[in-house]
């Protein structure tokens, strides 16, 4: 017989999450308190099971964890998720409640309601489901990892395990009202500048310097526009140049230089004349910067993308199904684009279109990082509406 669950349930629970150390790859503490909370409200041992994201992706202790129970009414499978995976600088935090707010106690930790706040809603829900047994649809939880380093789980999620969900619902974000129902696409980029060595003392002429061919080429970019906030006529996006690494001593001309960016965009289009634009100034740069004899250097520029861009309408029965519970839940729905990448871009690529909620989290990523309760509250009645309400 499944314990008694308190009346402010889903906060205790969020509480306990918060307090679980699970960075991205790392994640099996956190796997393990979400099982055992599920088995304990009396999810039978076969319901679940781990996919092999891990495995895919090459790194991490653990797949991504997929709860499946079969509906008490009939009607299409519809999916719950949220990561469960948070960013290093949460490593340590302590929550606390404070008024409307949990904050990490701790001044030097981010707090991890991104994604633990997504957690709860969607595990208090799958609790409260087996415990009050309300009519519902078939049912999939997924908890993806390694979100925080590049979408991994989501990206190597086992598409066959997940029981052909028709409408997916993800947990990460700010206001349980926002319906994101688009995001940007990302490109990776990799520069490896091959300059030429020589003393820089006796004899710099004859040299190729490699941090030189990348100062000509980042100025060029940044004069035309095309670094950072991207604005022109045939499209919008950003690039950054993010990790620069090269040089080992100040009186040798610097021979490689490896620069990793990024360029994103809504439109892939456009996302790929920015990759054209930066790849196209290294190597004029290249050929500029010559030494005494004429030599120049050379630019190894490969890109690869980290997840492509999507957007769905309003004419999308996954949107439709998102503004009736947003408004059966008595909030106003408020459809968004997201400028980041949300494990819905790889969801949606798979052919699993997906809406994305908020639920309370504010300053993520900072030391300043608080969750707002009342919103996750919401976001938890949110959930409930699409796991049980009308298709
Ligand atoms: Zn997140």
């Amino acid at each position: 017989m499944p314990r008694k669950l308190l009346g402010d349930y889903p906060v205790s629970l969020l509480l306990k999450l918060l307090e679980i150390p699970g960075s991205s790859s790392r994640e099996k503490p956190v796997l393990d308190v979400i099982l055992q909370e599920a088995l304990d409200a009396g999810l039978p041992q076969d319901a679940y099971c781990f996919d092999q994201a891990h495995v895919k992706a090459k790194h991490g202790e653990c797949g991504n964890l997929i709860i499946k129970l079969p509906g008490t009414r009939r009607g299409p499978r519809r999916l719950l998720m949220a990561h469960v995976d948070t960013v290093p600088l949460c490593l340590g935090a302590i929550p606390q409640l404070g008024g409307d707010y949990i904050f990490s106690e701790s001044p030097r930790t981010a707090l991890g309601g991104d994604d633990r706040g997504g957690v709860a809603v969607v595990l208090s829900t799958l609790v409260r489901l087996l415990h009050e047994h309300p009519a519902h649809p078939p049912l999939t939880f997924l908890f993806t990892v390694q979100e925080e380093i590049g979408l991994v789980g989501a990206r190597y999620v086992s598409r066959g395990k997940l029981g052909q969900p028709k409408y997916c619902f993800n947990f990460d974000g700010g206001l349980p009202n926002a319906i994101v129902m688009g995001a940007t696409g990302d490109e990776h980029l990799d520069i490896v500048i091959h300059g030429k060595a020589s003393h820089a003392g006796s004899q710099p002429e004859n040299g190729v310097s490699a941090v030189t061919i990348a100062g000509v080429a980042i100025a060029e970019l940044y004069r035309e526009g095309w670094l950072g906030k991207i604005s022109k006529p045939q499209g919008e996006g950003t690039s950054n140049l993010g990790i620069v690494q090269g040089g080992a001593a100040t009186n040798v001309v610097t021979d490689l230089l490896e620069i990793r960016g990024e360029a994103r965009s809504h439109v892939p289009e456009f996302r790929a004349e920015i990759v054209e634009q930066i790849r196209a100034a290294f190597e004029r740069a290249a050929l500029l910067v010559t030494n005494v004899s004429g030599e120049s250097g050379q630019v190894d520029f490969t890109h690869r993308t980290k997840y492509e861009a999507f957007r769905l309408t309003e004419s999308d029965p996954v949107v439709a199904m998102a503004v009736a519970a947003v408004q059966r839940a008595g909030l106003e729905p408020l459809p968004k684009i997201s400028n980041g990448g949300l494990d819905a871009n790889w969801m949606t690529s798979h052919g699993m279109p997906t809406v994305t909620f908020g639920c309370g989290q504010e300053h993520i990523h900072t030391t300043s990082e608080r969750l707002h309760i009342p919103s996750f509250r919401q976001a938890c009645t949110v959930a409930w509406e699409l796991a049980t309400g009308a298709g």
